[in-house]
C-alpha cells in the first residue's frame, strides 16, 4: 500500500505481497490495507455463493474482481 487505503483511508498495515497474480493483485497490493483485504476475503465467500461464481472460470473470476474493486474502491489497474 502506498499512501492511504483506498477503502478506509487509513495508513495501517499493508499486505506483505500481492494477494493474487496479475494486475488486480498488484492494484490491491498498492491500494488496500490488510484489514480491508481481510474484510473482503470474508465478503467474497458470500458474493461467490450469492451469484454462483466459480473462481476457476475466467469470466466468473473477472466478475468477482469487479465486485472486489467496488468493495475496495480500487482505482483500475493500468
Ligand atoms: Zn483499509
Amino acid at each position: 500500500m502506498q499512501g492511504s487505503c483506498s477503502r478506509c483511508g487509513a495508513t495501517g498495515p499493508a499486505l506483505s505481497e500481492p494477494p493474487m497474480p496479475g494486475r488486480w493483485g498488484q492494484a490491491v497490493f498498492e491500494q488496500v490495507c490488510r484489514a480491508c483485504w481481510d474484510a473482503w476475503r470474508s465478503e467474497q465467500t458470500l458474493v461467490m455463493n450469492h451469484y454462483g461464481l466459480r473462481p476457476w472460470v475466467p469470466a466468473d473470476r473477472e466478475q468477482l474482481y469487479r465486485y472486489m474493486s467496488e468493495y475496495l474502491r480500487l482505482r483500475p489497474p493500468g
